[in-house]
């Protein structure tokens, strides 16, 4: 599955937010025989329409999406130089699918900042500047070896002109993601076999001051700062103490600082989506349950993600949207309306739809 590398400078809060997030564990609550990495952290999505499904389908049991989130150990200023920890670090970003940068906005004189002052501006500009640097060099050393092989493969020569292109804004001081070369844009596939570190999506955690986190202007200018990635405003100690809390005192202490859900919430589904991921609903008196596909999946992937033998097989699906599902109140009454439509091989899938596969086995 996809993953979510966490990356951030000494004494942001990222071991306090890591720990959090892996007490949240949804997988040793739901697969208590799952053996679970160290330093993996397993976080449901929230999905409140799971609540509704199992009401309205009597399911014993309700199963959200899932979101991984690695661990990755510190990164030093010159990690790009491929010192000790850099090189095992920089190995650790480029499997995640994902980076998620802890950022320090919270001041505490208590809690030592390695450059000696808060400031999430710099601390970003030092951790980028690491990555780019990464990226730089995975460029200079392929460059030669592509156009040589450009005199004879005419796919390389794109594939070079592609790396110069990106070289131009990575010497700029610009992440590849900023400058909107995403993964599965044209550019991001032919950049693909460089491995680079920067065209993975981002996001960032700002780990703010309770005041801060309703701090209208303060976040709008951080959420600036970071565009086009998204900004997600928590305080990590705050977060580690809710998780130990009832619902219901959870609700009042988020309340209480002016928040409609836990950052790790929050985090959760802007992660989810920042994969590029969306979720489709199954729903019986068993389970009612969110599984998780890329955006623009077809029937026939969705099914082969809850069996193989169901993408193999496929006939047909029967889906419902969500919304119709609930307005009808029961499947009987949405196909006697008319809302129970029947999706070949070919139909994209859409979020929120309901859904019972047809197969051959
Ligand atoms: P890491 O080095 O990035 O993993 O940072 P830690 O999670 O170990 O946190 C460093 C120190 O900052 C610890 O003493 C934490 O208790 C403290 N800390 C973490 N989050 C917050 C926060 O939101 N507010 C304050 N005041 N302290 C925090």
């Amino acid at each position: 599955s996809l993953t979510i590398g966490i990356v951030g400078l000494p004494n942001v809060g990222k071991s306090t937010l890591f720990n959090a997030l892996t007490k949240n564990d949804v997988l040793a609550a739901n697969y208590p025989f799952a053996t679970i990495e160290p330093n993996v952290g397993v976080v449901g999505v929230p999905d409140p329409r799971l609540d509704t499904l199992a009401e309205i389908f009597g399911s014993q049991r309700k199963l959200p999406a899932t979101v991984d989130f690695v661990d990755i150990a510190g990164i030093v200023r010159g990690a790009s130089e491929g010192e000790g920890l850099g090189n095992k670090f920089l190995a650790n970003i480029r499997e995640s699918d994902a980076i998620c940068q802890v950022i320090r906005a919270f001041e505490d004189e208590n809690v030592v900042h390695v450059d000696g002052k808060v400031s999430p501006k710099s601390d970003i500009e030092t951790i980028n500047t690491e990555l780019i640097l990464a990226d730089l060099q995975s460029i200079e050393k392929a460059l030669p070896r592509l156009v040589k092989e450009s005199r004879l493969q005419k796919e390389k020569a794109q594939v070079a002109a592609a790396a110069e292109a990106a070289q131009k804004i990575l010497e700029e001081g610009r992440t590849l993601f900023a400058a909107g070369i995403t993964k599965d844009s044209e550019q991001g596939r032919l950049l693909h076999e460089l491995h680079l570190l920067t065209v993975k999506p981002f996001l960032y955690v700002f780990n703010v001051d309770e005041d801060e986190l309703v701090d209208d202007a303060f976040k709008a200018e951080q959420q600036a700062l970071v565009a086009p990635a998204e900004a997600i405003f928590l305080n990590a100690k705050i977060e580690s103490e809710l998780i130990e809390l009832e619902d219901d005192e959870a609700l009042e202490l988020l309340q209480s600082m002016g928040q409609e859900e836990p950052g790790l919430a929050t985090l959760a589904r802007v992660g989810f989506d920042t994969l590029g991921l969306q979720t489709y609903l199954t729903a019986g008196p068993k389970e009612a349950r969110a599984w998780t596909i890329r955006k623009g999946a077809t029937a026939p992937e969705a099914a082969g993600v809850i069996h193989t033998d169901f993408q193999k097989g496929f006939i047909k699906a029967e889906v419902i949207s969500y919304d119709d599902l609930v307005e009808c109140g029961s499947v009987q009454e949405a196909r006697a309306k008319g809302k129970a439509r029947m999706e070949g091989k070919d139909y994209v899938m859409q979020d929120g739809d309901v859904v019972e596969f047809r197969f051959n086995v």
